[in-house]
């Protein structure tokens, strides 16, 4: 397929924001697509490769813009200054190559295959003289192609695509693309269980329906993981779980899925990037505790003392040496431990379809226990007060609280969903002052007075997933350290966008427009209705929406969570209903 009629796909993108309408461009892109089906559906993502793969294209924008220069014959200071002024390399690149492109006799037209291979083969090259080499190959593509093609290159080759669509609806473009409708939870279990799209598009395209049906957890393919709902009080989590539940400690700390084959161990996150190489300690004592031939294992990375037993809340800790997310950087000073709640996949075995006290029991039997591997405390019972004290007991312990566990038949493992069959209990969620929320910031407000050249508030939104856009919930001014405030503008530098991204629903006007990728850690006094923010507009009230009183940062950046899974507007409306209820 010519790369030209690819941008012109980009092009409608661009021009709207409604998720049926992306998803029939989207629909109608892969089926013209034919065999280069892998390839645009990465390109429409802005990358190469899978992201637990890694693969970083690696130019930067000095580079692109020395190119721009060297093919225009434009002095390169006259191009960073109409940078500054534009904002944005892509159009630069448009501009530029319009203008050139009047002067040049013919036009060479260029395939997907040329854009993908030549990216690819720039992001392979390392080493001496890499760069020069980098520089050429990008270079011919830029003299090549319309000057919509040099747009929509620049951008994915320096990763700022943004185009604002979900992988959620790329998901769905390929389902109707291909006449999956019928399996579609099929093909979404799939996807969560090997959130691959490009890989995904083939085997769509060829209609394997029986591996569509049969997929479960494969080691080294990370997955998305299961989350927990959220509840207050005990007796409404016995009730939701019909009598007999497990409550099992909630470890804060960073959670890790743990791929193990043939003694070859690998770590992800929960973002799905690969972080063996940091926990050297535990991947050892995997290697030598684990009696799994080949198995996922899935748990929290915690701070524990194994001198005196203490866990240490991750979040307090980081906060008390004022660090973004270093777990890392406390995996000097106190070791790490992991906690394993759950086994996926045991030698050939998918045990993700099973009830959660069958795969409890795998795990017991594949693991034994040490200071540096545990399992996650936990009781079972039906009687709320020695269920309320083992809740205390937590807290007491380091822990944020429980995660109950339903043991019902039905208590299956759901990739990458929130569902009842985890329920999250922690002590915050006693008083008014509710849970923390992980929001993701799309805009930024200057400051004045002292801070005049920093922001005086972001503003911040939830993901609405079934509208496939983020609705704003909160301004967000306080909570930072010095050292944060006045870093601010450098800090979302690489992501300010020119105007409201597509995928942004925000009434209110930031001074800056971000794209939605940064999540950060808020906690709050109490959610009210508001006439600003655009949080389930409509839903509670006609024309208002949903908002965060008081909100205040906690100091935590959530680097492990994708924007798309921060804290979802549908989980704010149940925390309004909730705290309405006075639960
Ligand atoms: P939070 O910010 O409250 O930790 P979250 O949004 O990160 O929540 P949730 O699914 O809402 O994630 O809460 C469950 C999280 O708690 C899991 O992602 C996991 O990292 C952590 N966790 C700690 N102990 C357990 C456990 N025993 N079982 C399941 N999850 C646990």
């Amino acid at each position: 397929m010519l790369f030209s009629r690819f941008s012109e796909y980009l092009n409608q993108m661009t021009e709207t924001s409604k998720r049926l309408e992306l998803k029939s461009i989207l629909s109608s892109l892969f089926l013209e697509s034919g065999s280069d089906i892998k390839k645009t559906v990465y390109l429409i993502q802005g990358k190469i490769a899978p992201d637990y793969e890694g693969k970083e294209i690696g130019l930067a924008d000095k580079t692109i813009l020395e190119i721009l220069s060297e093919i225009s014959g434009i002095d390169k200071d006259e191009i960073t200054k109409k940078l500054a002024k534009v904002g944005d390399i892509g159009t630069v690149a448009y501009e530029i190559k319009a203008k050139s492109s009047q002067q040049m006799l013919f036009q060479e037209d260029i395939t997907i295959e040329d854009v993908f291979g030549t990216l690819k083969s720039i992001s392979e090259k390392k080493g001496g003289g890499s760069t020069r080499i980098k520089r050429d190959l990008m270079k011919r593509l830029l003299l090549s192609g319309s000057p919509d093609d040099a747009k929509y290159i620049v951008r994915i080759a320096l990763g700022k695509l943004r185009l604002g669509v979900a992988d959620s609806t790329i998901l769905q473009g390929l389902i109707e693309a291909f006449n999956f409708v019928d399996l579609s939870e099929d093909v979404e279990n799939y996807y969560n269980f090997s959130p691959d799209l490009g890989n995904l598009s083939e085997i769509l395209k060829k209609d394997d329906r029986d591996e569509i049906r049969n997929f479960g957890p494969r080691t080294f393919v990370p997955f998305k993981v299961m989350l927990a709902e959220r509840m207050q009080g005990i007796p409404s989590i016995l009730e939701k779980m019909g009598g007999e539940v497990a409550f099992e400690y909630k470890y804060d700390g960073l959670r890790a899925q743990v791929h193990i084959r043939d003694g070859k161990i690998k770590i992800f996150s929960r973002g799905n990037e690969e972080t063996t190489s940091q926990f050297p300690d535990v991947v050892e004592a995997m290697k030598r505790q684990v009696l799994i031939k080949d198995g996922i294992v899935d748990g929290e990375l915690v701070p524990y003392n194994p001198e005196t037993e203490e866990i240490y809340p991750f979040q307090e800790v980081s906060r008390r040496r004022g660090r973004k997310k270093d777990l890392l950087n406390i995996a000097d000073e106190i070791p790490i431990t992991l906690f394993l709640f759950d086994i996926v996949y045991l030698n050939g075995r998918d045990l993700s379809r099973k009830g959660y006290s069958e795969r409890r029991r795998n795990l017991e039997e594949a693991i034994q226990p040490t200071e540096k591997i545990k399992l996650a405390r936990r009781i079972i019972s039906s009687d709320a007060s020695e269920l309320e004290a083992f809740f205390e007991l937590s807290i007491e312990n380091g822990c944020e609280g429980i995660v109950a566990k339903s043991l019902s038949e039905e208590s299956i493992y759901r990739a990458g969903a929130r569902g009842w069959n985890w329920i999250k209990y922690k002590r915050d969620y006693q008083s008014l002052v509710n849970d923390t929320f992980d929001l993701v910031v799309v805009g930024a407000f200057w400051g004045h007075g002292r801070r005049g050249k920093t922001y005086g508030a972001l503003l911040l939104a939830s993901f609405n997933p079934d509208k496939g856009v983020y609705e704003t919930f909160c301004k967000l001014g306080t909570g930072f350290t010095d050292e944060v405030l006045f870093s601010l503008p450098r800090i979302f530098s690489d992501l300010i966008v020119q105007g409201e991204p597509n995928n942004v629903d925000a009434a209110l006007k930031p001074d800056v427009w971000i794209y939605p990728e940064k999540v950060m850690e808020v906690k709050g006094a109490e959610i009210t209705v508001s006439p600003v923010h655009t949080c389930n507009k409509g839903l509670i009230e006609k024309g208002m929406g949903l908002a965060l009183r008081f909100p205040r940062f906690t100091g935590r950046w959530r680097d492990d969570k994708k924007p798309e899974s921060s804290t979802n507007s549908e989980e704010i409306l149940e925390i309004y209903k909730n705290q309405k209820k006075g639960l």
